[in-house]
Parts: C-alpha cells; structure tokens; sequence
C-alpha cells in the first residue's frame, strides 16, 4: 500500500537509486490489529521479516516480543530495547557456540527439532526452556517452509522427553503453517498435532505450558486477504476445539503480516526492448531484481502489486527482468506481468508489499550494485 506519507517521501526527496520506504504508521496499525485479533496471545515479531532498528524500537515500546534466528538478530533486539526475557532463538538450527552466546545474553528459550540440538542447548544452556518444532503440511501457503522445520508429533514426544531427562525445561510445541498462509483455517491440523504431544507428555508427568503458532499471517498483494480478525476467530475456535477450557499461553510469531503492507520500493525502468522484431512481448528491465532485494519472486511465487504514473494507459503483458549480469535475474516470465504499453526507459515504478523479506535479501553487492537502501519514515 503506498501511503500518502510514503508518496510524499518520493516526491519530496527524489532519493537516488531503488530503496524501500516504510511508513511505521503502517506497523503501529498491524500490530493493533494483531492483539485486538488474539488478544491472548504474546506476539514475538520475527525480526527476520525486516530489522530496521526503527521497527524494532517502535514494536519494543509497543510491547512486542521478538523471534530472532541468530544472536546478531537477538543483539538487535536487545539494541532496540527488548530484555531478554521477551527474546526467543527461534531457529532450530544453531551452532552450540551461538547457543552459548544467547545465553550469556539472557536468552533462556529455545526451539528445537531434533535430540542433537536438545544436546547442545543442555550443554551451552544447562535448565533453559525449550520448545518443539512440528512439521506442518503448508498446504495453502503461497511460501511454504515445511520439510526443512520441524519433526513429526511422534518424535516432538521424544525430544521433549529427552530435554527433560538432559534437565532442560520441556515447555512446549511450535509450528509454522507456511509463509502468506491464505487459509485461515491452516492452524486447526497443527494445532491438534500439538494437542496430541501435551496429552503424550502429560501421561508421563511432564506438563507443557505453551503452544507457539508462529508466523503466516499475509499481507496484501494482489489477491485480497482474510483480515487478522478472520485469523484471530479461527485460531481461537481451533483452540477451543483442541484444547477445550485448558488452553495453554500461546505465541505467535507474525513477520510478512507485520511489515509487508508498511513498505514500497521506488525502482526505476532502465531498459524496454524485444528479442527480436517480431517478438510479441516486451523485456523490461529494472534497476532492480532478485539480487537487490526481490528474492521472492523465485519460482514467481510473490506476485507483488506494481504502480506506474501510466497504470490509466493500455496494458499488456511483459517480462519483468533484474539488472544483473545473472540470467536468473528473471521476476516474472511464466506469468508474465501487465504493464502499460507506453512504459518507457527512466519511469518510475513502485513496487507494493514489499516491507518484508526485502532488504535482507539484498545484502550482497552482486554485480557490484549497492545493497538496497531503506528509509524508514
Ligand atoms: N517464525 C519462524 C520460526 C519463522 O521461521 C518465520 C519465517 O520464516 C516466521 C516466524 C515469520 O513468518 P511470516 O513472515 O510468515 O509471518
């Protein structure tokens, strides 16, 4: 969504070169929603989704808690006011000397899916909280993470079991339905799934106290969305459902619904041109691609929304393409993308939704183009 705040930016200060603006007003809304949706609900923001320190100060003073998937992310947080007890090292994967880091820093909850990580977190951080990945399907996710995370009910049982024996503190179950989840009805699965490990547990005296149901909640591209409030309902009645008048403290984990709407990235066209004078569409080239911060749009699988001053003209599809020397550099061809046919070298294009998963992904100098630059305003 580009604000009138965000337009204003642009026009008032012509910043040279692609760069994301994020207009906070926009976050500070998101993150109302969130709590007004689950009010009962801790929400950790995923700071890999954009950590901006602007973000992170504005969500720290909000109250939120933070997910963070490595110490510079958990020294982030701690930079933005975040005490370390509203910080979690949510990622299952981790060196045992940067479990030991987070701990000195005060960290003490952990998530895991496997016996080995168990073993490192009772090694590097003896009596900490520990809470288990499962796997979900990621059925009607547009970006799913599934295979990669977790285990399967079953053996969460056992490695909770085993962080118990190793003197851990076995204190729940996580999940992530899968990234611009568009069904709010993915969390009702998963949610049984972590019904069935806390009845497994408790038959043998270990009572878990938290359900951890991650992130997945959209942001607008082009295809509308179920508002947080419809998540907010379905999530609830699941739990309900499962878990009947003893619902455990839950935690969600919001990234892309938290900053996606809040930015736009101004880009420039560099070139429009054929492959051959009978070809029937137009190649157009951007000063950006998926180097410089478009790393979604592999396998076309983000289709983000896309201004021009010409969008009242004619339409018609085109291949959008990177500037990279990199012939993956290609955003949308399978699906080619409607553009206005009058579109020419040095438009201005903004690019909508594009608050999460951006700057991150730009971090390379590939080609010797700058790390996409952001204003946070
Ligand atoms: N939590 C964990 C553990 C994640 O890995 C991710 C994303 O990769 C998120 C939360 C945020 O997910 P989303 O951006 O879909 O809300």
């Amino acid at each position: 969504m580009t604000t009138a705040r965000i337009l204003d930016f642009i026009k008032s200060r012509r910043p040279e070169g692609p760069c994301l603006v994020v207009d906070l007003d926009v976050v500070r809304d998101n993150y109302a929603a969130f709590r007004h949706a689950l009010p009962d609900s801790a929400i950790y923001y995923a700071v890999k989704a954009n950590p901006a320190p602007e973000i992170l100060s504005l969500l720290a003073g909000l109250g939120s808690s933070f997910d963070c998937a490595s110490v510079a992310e958990i020294q982030m947080a701690l930079d933005a006011g975040a005490t370390a007890d509203r910080i979690s090292y949510g990622n299952t994967i981790k060196k045992e000397r940067d479990v030991a880091r987070a701990y000195a820093l005060g960290i003490g909850l952990f998530a895991v899916d496997s016996h080995e990580e168990v073993e490192k977190i009772a090694r590097a951080a003896p009596g900490a909280r520990v809470f288990c990945r499962v796997l979900t399907d990621g059925e009607g996710a547009e970006w799913p993470l599934s295979r990669k995370f977790g285990c399967v009910p079953q053996m969460a049982v056992d490695v909770l079991v085993y962080a118990h024996q190793l003197g851990l503190e076995s204190y729940g179950v996580s999940f992530h339905v899968g990234s611009q989840m568009t069904k709010v009805d993915a969390w009702d699965s998963a949610l049984a799934d972590a019904k069935r490990v806390f009845a497994s547990l408790a038959k043998q005296g270990i009572h878990l106290q938290m359900v951890n149901m991650g992130g997945g909640f959209p942001t607008k591209y082009l295809r509308d969305i179920p508002s947080a409030e419809a998540y907010g309902l379905a999530i609830t009645g699941a739990l309900r459902k499962h878990f009947g008048n003893h619902i455990p403290k839950t935690i969600i984990e919001p990234g892309r619904g938290m900053v996606g709407n809040a930015g736009v990235i101004k880009a420039e066209v560099v070139l429009v041109s054929k492959k051959s004078d009978n070809d029937a569409h137009r190649w157009v080239f951007l000063d950006i691609g998926k180097f410089g911060g478009l790393a979604e749009t592999m396998d076309e699988a983000i289709r983000y929304p896309i201004r021009t001053e010409r969008d009242a003209d004619e339409m018609e599809p085109c291949v959008l393409a990177g500037p990279t020397c990199d012939s993956a550099d290609v955003l949308y061809e399978k699906n080619m993308y409607p553009l206005p046919v009058s579109l020419t070298i040095g438009d201005e294009v903004l690019i909508e939704g594009t608050g999460a998963y951006t700057t991150t992904y730009s971090a390379v100098a590939f080609n010797g183009f700058e790390p996409l630059k952001a204003y946070v305003i």
